[in-house]
């Protein structure tokens, strides 16, 4: 039986219910700085219950026993709910993060591919026969991990619903989610979609609340059994520690500072739109946006000309516009950008627009582009998550290396040259997760493993490495005559 959903409810053992002290967050529409709703703001106690009803629907409850094929199809039904409710989810996506429409769109697009790709993924994944003495028979079993929990951000909310639960669901896992206080709108939607289509009571738990609260009190819970985290590298690492407290393994994803490396052979037309494209994308809010253009000397004034005029052609405008970008998701992710801008030596080269009609109480920051930065200021080494490319210059492909591998960050990295050869010395030299050649997928597809080294994190999501994850391996021994 589904409880009425309400977004001002978390979803707890398959029952839509308040949050113990009843307290509310408001919701604002980027665009406009309004409260359009309000979600539960929820303690300790309310994650004790969602933890609670994970741990009875694992152990006693009737999803980790449904074939692996079963599973799957149900997870394909989720996708297919998706699609048929994609227009509502995309507008409240665009609501919630001031996302322009077409992003939105494209995100809800990818929220059901992941749950039709985990979906058909389901019965693949397999453990293995070992070679071992004879008169033994030795296999290994994948098993899944128990309570899993995920802690997302808010720049990609319903994306990150499939990225982080449909492998985790697949492999048998019950799960508890804790979206950003920021965006928590279509968590809630897709949760109670999947209601919808019958997962099992407490197979799913969503609970809103503040991160230092909700959030904290989820990563250091003694009875979950794996976090994926995603979000700011400082959160990362105390997620990590309350990881280690209890035995648990975590994935982290902490964002990127990521390079897109421009040789002089490369094939410009193509690259520098994409360059744009990829720094743009939901604002500059993107863990994998290219936010560093490292150009090789002899075509840097050619190259910072050319990307200007696409910079001061640029268009910031509230969601429902759907124009190149919308507003940052807070004033004080505004705030912090903006401090960045105010503090930098680099030279401004190009600035886009804020449509005039944007409400001024939106969070606008302008398309900026910056160049040459020097290799030790902040803009050319720290995550800025807004609009705004540093373009910094390079002599030959050695400095490009060192240049690129010259943040703490590692995720994505973006390579134009048209030399065979070299796009190989190059891939294989960059340090971070992963790396595209003459294209930029900011993250790529859902097919494709995807993760960071360093600050940007550990361990690997998307593709068939995300299920690995998900899992435990056990070794079974068996000896016979
Ligand atoms: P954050 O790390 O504070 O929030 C991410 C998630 O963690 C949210 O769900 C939040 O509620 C939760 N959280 C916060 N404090 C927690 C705690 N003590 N214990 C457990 N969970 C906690 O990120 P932010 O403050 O929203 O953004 C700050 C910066 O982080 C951004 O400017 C950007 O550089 C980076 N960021 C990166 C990503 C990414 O995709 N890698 C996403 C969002 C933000």
């Amino acid at each position: 039986m589904v409880d009425a959903y309400s977004p001002q409810m978390n979803l707890i053992a398959g029952r839509w219910q308040p949050a113990e002290e009843e307290r509310k967050i408001p919701v604002e529409c980027p665009s406009n700085g309004e409260p359009f709703s309000s979600i539960a703001q929820s303690t300790e106690t309310d994650i004790d219950h969602a933890v609670a009803a994970a741990r009875q629907s694992f152990e006693r409850g009737s999803w980790r026993r449904l074939t692996a094929t079963e599973r799957g199809r149900l997870l394909i039904c989720l996708a297919d709910k998706v699609d048929h409710h994609f227009e509502t989810l995309a507008h409240l996506e665009a609501q919630d993060t001031g996302k322009p429409l077409t992003q939105a769109r494209a995100d809800i697009t990818a929220t059901a591919r992941y749950f039709e790709f985990y979906g058909g993924a389901a019965d693949k994944l397999h453990g293995e026969v070992i070679p071992y003495l004879n008169g033994f028979h030795v296999q290994s079993l994948r098993e899944p991990l128990g309570v899993t929990a995920h802690i997302i951000p808010w720049n990609y909310p319903a994306q990150m619903f499939g990225r982080t639960l449909a492998p985790s669901l697949a492999m048998g896992n019950a799960v508890v989610l804790k979206p950003a206080e920021e965006a928590s709108m279509t968590p809630l939607y897709l949760a109670k979609l999947a209601m919808e289509v019958g997962f099992p009571e407490g197979t799913i738990n969503v609970v809103t609340g503040h991160g230092d609260v909700a959030g904290a009190a989820l990563s250091k819970h003694p009875d979950i059994d794996f976090i994926s985290f995603t979000g700011s590298p400082e959160v990362g690492s105390e997620v990590q520690a309350a990881a280690a407290k209890n035995h648990v393994d975590c994935t982290l994803e902490l964002g990127g500072k990521s390079p897109q490396i421009v040789f002089e052979d490369a094939d410009l037309d193509s690259a520098l739109a994409a360059i744009v494209r990829a720094v743009i994308q939901n604002g500059g809010q993107t863990c994998s946006a290219g936010s560093r253009a490292l150009v090789q000397k002899s075509i840097f004034d050619d190259v910072i000309k050319i990307l200007g005029e696409s910079f001061s052609n640029l268009m910031a405008a509230p969601h429902d516009e759907d124009r190149d970008l919308g507003p940052l998701i807070t004033a004080t992710q505004k705030n912090r950008v903006e401090k960045y801008l105010q503090s930098t030596d680099a030279k401004k080269v190009a600035q886009g627009q804020i449509l005039d009609l944007a409400p001024t109480s939106g969070h606008y920051v302008a398309p900026m582009l910056y160049g040459p930065v020097s290799r030790d200021d902040p803009l050319a080494r720290e995550e800025i998550f807004g609009p705004v490319l540093s373009c910094l210059p390079f002599d030959d492909e050695t400095d490009a290396i060192e240049l690129a591998n010259n943040t703490e960050y590692g995720l994505v990295s973006g390579v134009w040259t048209l030399d065979g050869s070299r796009q190989v010395r190059m891939a294989k030299a960059l340090r971070c997760g992963q790396v595209f050649i003459n294209c930029y997928g900011a993250g790529g597809g859902i097919e494709l493993p995807f993760g960071g080294v360093g600050k940007s994190g550990h361990g690997r999501e998307k593709g068939f490495e995300a299920l690995r994850e998900f899992t435990t391996l056990k070794t079974i021994v068996q000896k016979h005559d």
